[in-house]
């Protein structure tokens, strides 16, 4: 147990977890309240809270071992327990509730490993090869991964030795506490007025997660009170910021400085950076490392459309929100149907007079009825009242999201559903989701046909559909247009079928250009070699972290890590900021300069990805998304699980890399 009298700071310190608690409140509720907060517990969480709490594995009974049926749309209740099984965890978990009151237990302590092995195999029905991805998420196992085990001083005291991280968004973050962590002295430059990145950026009306709030946390920052299933985007910003106050981050921030040029200094093997501030003046430094935390969808997609310059109303993209134009009984267009299409409509058609909604493919949307609603009541008591439930909770969305939903996009060859679906899967999941969207459109068949996606579910990325979609649509101020925008007039636009369309203001909710990576700093590395060339549009890194000829320089959540119907984004990233120091701990320890990553192994990663994500849904040929580059490949998304990374981010392989003296 926590030492007594220890402070707050030791203690966060002692648990790499910058929300650590060191105490719940004590349960003071009868029998029959505790019944009734287990009917709404996730029951093999509480199981996994009560035997951690109590030090007792009986609550780990073999026969209630959740069978973690893979989910098709949305997570099976209990991962897939059967009712009997689920009669017999709840009376269990009430024996544990009482006990827990009994005792006045609340508290929970680092857990040895043997009790982190026995609840794992528990929750995961004894995938031991998940362990260790899942004991980095775990903030009360003595072998949590993620805090560096060195420090500079121990490795290189009196080396000159610094990094420039690049972007104060979710990864930059990531980087400094986690460079800071390890000593090594860092200079954090970030281009716009305040932290949080895309979550600052992305203010449109609607924002918010579109997976689920508890997944999308760092494993340093394991905040318990988030107050909605799905975050809106300003509780995700507010996290943010407040994560990199306690850990220190935020003073030691450029901000309004924007990195333009890199060049690598190979007689020093140094980068020298420059970096421009809004005032135009340029600063030349230099740093033996580089990490670009610069993210994928940051620059806006705005489709050339003939007579753009005639256009006499308002025009915004999704990402450059304009609060001081109001919308009241406006007519307004948006343009797109996507991830943030689907949020704006619903939330302004309460204000604007009429909409229009310009739609090229239909969304997919995944069955969500509380997609806008607070955790609930049960869950508030829990996570107040039984030590770590909300952890136990965030560790069983991401264990739950290794597999996700990714059995239901793999693509059978010459599957004859093509291009409608791309498995006997992926074929039944679009008749389930078919028949969630029928009902909601039975009074307009019209409109249900035009509604109805004609690619496969997957493809793209999946949304959440809890009726209000639909609703909008339906509206009478609402006009869905399908017909393609041909040109626009003066006052508005002229579709593909010749109709004209009035409107007062144009939302660009036409997404980003995602396959541009770094696209507005030059990076010169090795012999003059400049990496866009290098990339030529087709952007790759090995572990999506490295680029040959571009020594210590690190991309984090680079090209090919993304996720879309599985993983944990939050992990990927911050395993590629650990994989990032341990290739600095490598070049410290061996008194080398820099490491260079070798293009064989490139290639083989290249490689190896490109295999499948060429077996998955949107790696088809006949299908079109922003994960697939101008080449048609796939330089968006992991097409593996997060365990996979895991294991080839582990360590830093000596025969990948050249080591430069
Ligand atoms: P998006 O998903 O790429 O959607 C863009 C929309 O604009 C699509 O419907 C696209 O149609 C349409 N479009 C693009 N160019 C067009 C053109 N020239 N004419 C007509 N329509 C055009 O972009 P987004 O909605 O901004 O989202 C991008 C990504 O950001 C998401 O996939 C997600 O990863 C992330 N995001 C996350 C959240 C969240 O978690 N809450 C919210 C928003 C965004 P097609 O489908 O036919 O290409």
């Amino acid at each position: 147990m926590t030492p007594p009298g220890s402070s707050q700071a030791a203690e966060t310190e002692h648990f790499d977890d910058l929300y650590w608690e060191s105490r719940s409140e004590p349960i003071v509720e009868d029998d029959a309240f505790l019944e009734e907060i287990v009917a709404g517990a996730e029951l093999p969480v509480l199981l996994a809270a009560l035997a951690a709490a109590l030090r007792d594995t009986t609550f780990l009974h073999p026969d209630l071992r959740p069978p973690l049926t893979p989910m098709d749309t949305t997570p099976h209740p209990h991962g897939g327990m059967t009712a009997e099984q689920r009669e017999k965890a709840a009376l269990l978990a009430l024996a544990g509730l009482q006990e827990l009151r009994d005792k006045q237990v609340t508290t929970v302590d680092m857990l040895p490993d043997a009790a982190v092995r026995d609840i794992l195999g528990y929750l995961t029905g004894g995938r031991e090869e998940w362990f260790g991805m899942l004991t980095h998420e775990l903030d009360i196992a003595p072998t949590k991964g993620g805090r560096p085990a060195w420090q500079f001083d121990e490795v290189a005291r009196g080396r000159d030795f610094s990094a420039l991280i690049v972007g104060a968004g979710v990864a930059g973050i990531a980087a400094a506490h986690r460079y800071a962590q390890a000593g090594i002295p860092y200079v954090l430059v970030e281009a716009g007025e305040t932290i949080g990145g895309t979550w600052a950026k992305n203010t449109y009306p609607g924002v918010r997660l579109d997976t689920p709030t508890f997944g999308y946390s760092y494993s340093f920052a394991q905040r318990g009170d988030w107050p909605h299933q799905f975050a809106q985007g300003g509780e995700i910003l507010d996290y943010l910021r407040d994560v990199a106050r306690r850990a220190g981050v935020v003073d030691r921030i450029e901000f309004r400085t924007r990195l333009v040029r890199l060049r690598w200094v190979e007689e020093e093997r140094l980068w020298e950076a420059t970096t421009r501030t809004a005032d135009g003046g340029e600063q030349v430094r230099r740093f033996s490392a580089v990490v670009s935390a610069l993210g994928q969808l940051d620059r806006p997609n705005i489709p050339e459309i003939a007579g753009s310059e005639k256009y006499r109303g308002m025009t915004m993209h999704s990402q450059e929100w304009d609060h001081d134009v109001d919308l009241a009984g406006k007519s307004v267009a948006v343009v797109g149907t996507g991830a943030s299409a689907y949020q704006i409509v619903p939330a302004i058609m309460d204000q604007v007079g009429s909409l229009i909604v310009f739609q090229r493919s239909a969304p997919w949307m995944l069955p969500a009825p509380t997609y806008h609603h607070t955790v609930s009541a049960a869950f508030t008591w829990l996570r107040r009242k039984v030590p770590h439930y909300a952890q136990w909770f965030r560790l069983w969305v991401i264990l739950t999201g290794i597999e996700g939903r990714a059995h239901t996009v793999v693509a059978q060859e010459d599957w004859p559903g093509a291009p409608l679906s791309c498995s006997p899967a992926n074929q039944e999941l679009r008749e389930f989701l078919v028949s969630r969207i029928a009902p909601q459109f039975d009074d307009d068949p019209d409109l249900l046909q035009r509604v109805i996606p004609n690619y496969p579910p997957g493809a793209k990325r999946m949304l959440r559909d809890n009726g209000v979609w639909a609703a909008a649509l339906k509206s009478e101020k609402t006009t869905l247009v399908t017909a393609g925008i041909e040109r626009f007039t003066e006052n508005g636009f002229v579709d593909a079928s010749g109709q004209e369309h009035d409107v007062d203001v144009v939302v660009f909710a036409t997404g980003f250009k995602p396959s541009d990576y770094l696209d507005e700093v030059e990076v010169v590395g090795r012999d003059g070699r400049e990496i866009h060339a290098f990339w030529d549009g087709d952007a790759r890194a090995y572990n999506g972290i490295t680029v040959p000829g571009f020594p210590n320089f690190f991309l984090i959540y680079g090209p090919n890590v993304g996720g879309t119907v599985a993983g944990s984004l939050h992990f990927m990233l911050e395993r590629a900021v650990e994989y990032s120091l341990s290739a600095i701990h490598e070049l410290l320890r061996r008194g080398v300069a820099a490491l260079d990553v070798r293009p064989e192994a490139l290639d083989r990663f290249v490689e190896w990805v490109d295999e499948g994500n060429r077996t998955k849904a949107w790696g088809q040929p006949y299908a079109r998304t922003w994960y697939q580059n101008k080449n048609g490949r796939v330089s968006q998304l992991w097409p593996y699980t997060n365990i996979e990374y895991w294991d080839i981010t582990d360590s830093v392989n000596d025969d990948d890399y050249e080591f430069l003296e």
